[in-house]
């Protein structure tokens, strides 16, 4: 690990100052991605600017929904009574990921930022385009199991590995942002980016801009009936996603309003296609109908060798999560 020197933020901007002014500074969070890449010496900061202390961790109601503050842990968001109650996909899917300790020490805001689970990112005596730009990508032609099948490009293949992100994905979350030039709102879906010729890049934020918030309308609660979240993994707990899909359903009866899917473990960012839900609109929770919506959400999938498997797992685990969602199993 390399040196650093340590601040603990007093107000958001001026932590978004400081990181503007310094490329090499990074904020820190509950730590738990960072500080395992610092010591890995994939992620070199020279300067940590601590966010913990800033007033951020409220979870409160507002006139658009419910507010998660960026530090509130994931713990604490899980087990929220609101979040429980009107938003359970979002519960479901945090439970789904890390450890209780980890959840705990976890943060909301630092969720959204946890990077790629790429064998090689970490491995420093390999190329990888993602740490450092142009050196190539070894997964390509090398081990991809867990890499993405979607939206990939020649220059990475990785995936973003959070459940949560999942789940905001699904719930049509929006984030608000302060950098050092002002405050702006990101609607979940622009969040993330693919990895397109700029891999080095996960999300389309600037490096000084702080997620103080993260809004989940109210709307979304019109899916706290029927929905899933399923995550298929290598071991039964404490494993990163294969797949996972976020399923929720708006049903009158039989017939479908709207519907909600969303793929964790497949691409560089949670995948949505409004085409493919749209497929489900008026329609009865039938097989033939939910496979339907997993055969467009694949469209254009591509393998890479050990990670062609998941292309028939995703549309198996679209089928079975839509299922279960209009069944009402959680
Ligand atoms: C062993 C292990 C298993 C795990 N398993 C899972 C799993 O199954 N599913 C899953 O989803 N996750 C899993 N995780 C990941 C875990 O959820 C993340 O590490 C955690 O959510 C990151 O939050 P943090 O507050 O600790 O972030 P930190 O490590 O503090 O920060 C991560 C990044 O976010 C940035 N950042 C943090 N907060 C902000 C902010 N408010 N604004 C701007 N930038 C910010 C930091 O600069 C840093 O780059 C696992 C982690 C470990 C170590
Ligand atoms: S897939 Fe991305 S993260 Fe993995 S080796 Fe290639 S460039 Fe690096």
């Amino acid at each position: 690990m390399n040196s650093f020197s340590y601040t603990r933020a007093q107000a958001v901007e001026t932590a978004a100052r400081e990181v503007s002014t310094n490329h090499t500074a990074k904020f820190i969070a509950g730590g738990t991605n960072l500080l395992d890449l610092m010591k890995e010496n994939v992620e070199r900061p020279t300067r940590l600017v601590d966010l913990t202390r800033l007033p951020l961790n409220q979870i409160e109601d507002t006139d658009k929904g419910l507010r998660l503050g960026a530090l509130a842990t994931n713990a604490n968001t899980a087990y929220d009574e609101r979040v429980e109650e009107r938003y359970p996909l979002l519960s479901k899917a945090i439970l789904a990921g890390a450890s209780a300790q980890l959840r705990n020490m976890a943060t909301d805001g630092g969720n959204l930022f946890q990077r790629t689970r790429c064998y090689y990112f970490y491995d420093l005596a390999t190329p990888c385009n993602k740490r450092e730009p142009g050196s190539g990508c070894s997964a390509i032609t090398g081990y991809n199991r867990v890499c993405g099948i979607l939206g990939t490009s020649e220059s990475c293949i990785a995936t973003h590995p959070s459940d949560m992100c999942v789940a905001l994905a699904a719930l049509k979350a929006t984030v608000n942002v302060t950098g050092a030039t002002g405050e702006r709102t990101v609607e979940f879906a622009d969040f993330h980016r693919l990895p397109g010729n700029e891999p080095e890049r996960d999300n389309n934020l600037k490096p000084d801009e702080i997620v103080t918030s993260i809004d989940l309308p109210a709307d979304g609660e019109r899916f706290a009936k029927n929905f899933t979240y399923l995550k298929l993994r290598d071991r039964a707990s404490y494993a990163f996603a294969l797949v996972s899909v976020a399923a929720a359903l708006d049903m009158d009866g039989d017939t479908i309003k709207e519907a909600r899917v969303a793929l964790g473990g497949v691409a560089h960012k949670p995948w949505r296609k409004a085409e493919a839900e749209d497929l489900l609109k008026g329609q009865a929770a039938t097989k033939v109908n939910f496979e339907r919506v997993a055969a467009s959400l694949l469209e254009g999938a591509k393998g890479y060798g050990s990670n062609t498997f998941k292309i028939e797992l995703a549309k198996r685990a679209i089928v079975r999560a839509l299922t279960m969602a209009a069944n009402g199993q959680h």
